[in-house]
């Protein structure tokens, strides 16, 4: 089965030629182990952090070894009670089309309860469960609020806006790459204005946007962003701060915000997260999710590239704003 390797750190951006398809042998599973037939992986922003040789909340890649990340596959052979062949499984050795895994490092999941099953990479699954943490246990967002996402169109920022919605804040502005991004979120996920954040100044296009202030910032995106949503919080408004993109690719650390001062005068809160710290969380999120999806209040698109050899393609188009909603690789 072939698999991506990284065999060189980038500096700055990302290039093919930091990425190699391998062949690799395919491991019989031993006891308590399965071979799986990976069919989804996921390619995730975190993942440009894990290509730097920096000691992070998750260890480096490895150079010349298969990439990690999510995957979704189907059992092939099973060794490990409890699992059978032709499972869906959830796991962590993406980036390859064959993993022999130990069985406690699966998951067994129900496709019956997923629109389709590429949803557990996504909106019920990982990138869902951020977005909800965010905004309700870390943002505390509150009916009637005015709540601003940056990174909009994409997976998480997606999910936020729709979210922020059903639990009736009273406006939500988001912010994205492109005009059609900006017009996807607005006219069909319902945000009721977003704006391109090309398009001048963002402080300037979030104040004629939010005149009366923004409660909750969902950051995924930092650098001017997060300097803009500071000089547009109303008082006692929350940053939960998910990500910060614009920033992976820096070679140097970048400023934050000149005048923080502003966090005392408006009383604003920041507060960085990890949705791994909050998997507790995950079984009232369900709940949440599975009602939106069952009734169709909630929408999840996902783009998709074809085949293993496209992977580190799709992984460097999304980071370059290729994808709307979750970027997935279809083996
Ligand atoms: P997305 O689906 O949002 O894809 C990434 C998007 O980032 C692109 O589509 C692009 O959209 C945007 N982007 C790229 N460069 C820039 C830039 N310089 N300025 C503004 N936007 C940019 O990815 P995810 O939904 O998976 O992740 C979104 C964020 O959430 C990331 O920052 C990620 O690290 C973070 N995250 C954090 C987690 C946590 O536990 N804290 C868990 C999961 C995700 P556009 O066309 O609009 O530029």
């Amino acid at each position: 089965g072939r698999a991506v390797h990284l065999v060189s750190r980038p500096q700055g951006e990302p290039v093919p030629e930091h990425f190699r398809i391998v062949d690799e042998p395919v491991a019989e599973p031993a006891d308590g182990e399965l071979l799986v037939r990976n069919r989804y992986i996921s390619v995730d922003p975190y993942m440009r952090g894990r290509m730097n040789d920096v000691e992070s909340y998750v260890p480096p890649f490895a150079l010349n070894r298969p990439m990690e990340g999510a995957a979704l596959g189907e059992v092939a052979a099973s060794r490990a009670d409890g699992v059978a062949e032709g499972n869906l499984v959830l796991h962590n050795r993406g980036w390859r089309e064959y993993a022999t895994i130990p069985a406690a490092e699966a998951r067994v999941l129900d496709p019956d309860l997923v629109p389709s099953v590429t949803a557990y990479l996504g909106i019920a699954g990982m990138t869902g469960l951020t977005a909800w943490v965010g905004l309700f246990d870390v943002a505390r967002m509150a009916p009637g609020e005015t709540v601003f996402v940056s990174g909009a169109a994409g997976a998480v920022g997606s999910a936020v806006g729709q979210m922020a919605k059903l639990r009736g804040a009273g406006r939500v502005i988001g912010s994205a790459g492109s005009r059609a991004k900006v017009e996807y979120v607005r006219d069909d996920l319902g945000f009721d204005a977003a704006f391109d954040y090309h398009d001048g100044p963002v402080a300037e296009r979030l104040a004629e946007l939010a005149p009366e202030g923004v409660d909750v910032y969902f950051d995924n995106v930092g650098g001017e962003h997060l300097e803009a949503a500071l000089h547009n919080m109303r008082k006692h408004g929350r940053m939960a701060l998910c990500g910060m993109i614009s920033q992976y690719n820096a070679t140097e650390p970048a400023p934050g915000p000149r005048d923080m001062f502003q966090t005392i005068a408006r009383r604003v809160m920041m507060q960085g997260f990890l949705v791994g710290d909050h998997m507790k969380r995950m079984p009232a999120f369900l709940e949440d999710v599975g009602t939106w999806l069952a009734d169709g209040s909630i929408r999840a698109d996902e783009t998709f590239a074809d085949g293993i050899e496209n992977a580190a393609d799709a992984f460097l188009a999304m980071m370059r704003g290729e994808n709307t909603g979750k970027m997935i690789v279809r083996l």
